[in-house]
């Protein structure tokens, strides 16, 4: 056990003190997450870890992600994923004293294949877009998430749908050729026919990607509050269905593919970045509240500033939890994120992901072949082999599939 402290200068250190141990840089080459957490404000429904930028120190903050990459990113980057919070809301010299900050540290311009950064509508201009593509990054993901103003102010967003037609089109002016639009469906009070007719619009913009989500109330957000509340209702099931559908339906004709249930691209579009997510692989996260997975641990950054700035400022990691789940635990991870994709999963590959090497029958394969036998997933000859895929009737259930699989293998 250590000292206890006595004075504020020790009461101040121990504050400063990551609280978990950092498992170390990742090999060359693995996935690298950025979270710039300023927004211009927060909206109603969103749990990612991010604050208004009013008063804050930017500057200050890019120096801390900075001097965490100097720390801990790997170098030469396969992918890069800025994201947030709002990176677009950073002015042209502060990208671009970031931006080539970490290319000094990391070298990603050399190394990485895909690099994309999120954008929202109110900071998205043609010189702001020209910039980061002139920087570096030639793949933007714009947050539009719906086509009625009503619903972006219920959202709390800052922006109205014709500032997001007028970002697509700087983007576009910018020469930006990689472009994804965010969506949100399931809005309450949206009908499905309405839902059909602005995806139907945006898909006329013909984005190279598009991810749609159908909206969650998260825990500790305004939303979850109004709606325990009573203030606002959640759509019903079979309306939300519909939706996810009708999702499928148009963006396949559109000539994307939904590679993931999600999210929808042309040929060769789909984000290599977030495709590692999904197949369970290692990527670094800097930033606050940024989450990395390093060897088979992960790790997260305090979600608030100030413990983030001092504990970069002290120690130079700020990891604040660590975990390391067992062999079981990696499986069904492995297993859930993966049958979220379209090319689905091997078994052997999942074990050899997650490194389990456990003497008994595979736990996973008796988790599948129930749920197989239930209908909600099918085989099929994959490239090179036999894999597993959620069925038309398994994949709205995805969540409930994956709980199969979180509940189902364990050592005991
Ligand atoms: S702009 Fe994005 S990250 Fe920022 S509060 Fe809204 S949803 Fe969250």
């Amino acid at each position: 056990m250590s000292e206890p402290a006595t004075t504020a200068e020790d009461f101040a250190a121990r504050r400063a003190q990551p609280k978990a141990e950092d498992p170390g840089r990742p090999d060359d080459g693995v996935a690298l997450y950025v979270h710039l957490p300023f927004c211009a404000a927060k909206c109603h429904y969103c749990d990612f870890f991010s604050v208004p930028d009013e008063g804050q120190d930017i500057e200050g903050m890019i120096s801390a992600i900075l001097r965490e990459a100097e720390l801990r990113a790997p170098t030469h980057p396969r992918t890069v994923f800025i994201g947030g919070g709002t990176p677009s809301l950073l002015s042209v010299p502060q990208l671009t004293r970031f931006l080539d900050g970490l290319d000094a540290i990391t070298h990603w311009r050399s190394s990485a294949t895909e690099v994309t950064a999120e954008c929202n509508p109110e900071s998205l201009d043609v010189d702001k877009a020209k910039a980061l593509k002139d920087l570096g990054v030639p793949r933007l993901s714009i947050g539009f998430q719906t086509l009625n103003d009503e619903t972006l102010k219920l959202f709390g967003r800052v922006h109205s749908v014709d500032d997001s037609f007028r970002a697509f089109e700087a983007a576009r002016t910018a020469g930006i050729e990689h472009l994804n639009l965010d969506m949100i469906y399931a809005v309450p009070d949206q009908t499905a026919a309405d839902w059909a007719r602005d995806l139907a619009r945006v898909l006329e913009l013909r984005p190279e990607h598009l991810s749609a989500y159908n909206l969650t109330f998260e825990e500790d957000t305004r939303f979850k509050r109004w709606l325990d509340q009573g203030k606002l209702k959640s759509s019903p099931e079979d309306v939300e269905l519909e939706m996810f559908h009708a999702t499928r339906d148009l963006t396949s004709a559109a000539g994307l593919n939904a590679y993931e249930i999600s999210n929808h691209a042309t040929p060769g579009e789909e984000c290599v970045h977030n495709v590692g997510y999904w197949r369970n692989a290692e990527y670094l996260g800097i930033g606050p509240g940024a989450v990395s997975k390093v060897g088979l641990t992960r790790v997260g950054n305090p979600r608030a500033i100030q413990p983030y700035l001092r504990r970069i400022a002290a120690a130079g990691h700020a990891t604040d939890w660590r975990e390391d789940p067992d062999e079981y635990a990696r499986l069904a991870e492995t297993w859930w994120l993966g049958l979220r994709l379209a090319e689905g999963v091997n078994a052997e590959e999942a074990r050899a992901a997650a490194r389990f090497s456990a003497d008994v029958s595979d736990p996973a394969l008796e988790v599948a072949e129930r749920l197989e036998s239930q209908g909600f997933l099918e085989r099929f000859k994959g490239e090179p082999n036999e894999r597993f895929r959620l069925t038309a009737t398994g994949l709205p259930l995805a969540d409930a599939a994956a709980r199969q699989f979180l509940d189902g293998i364990s050592a005991e």
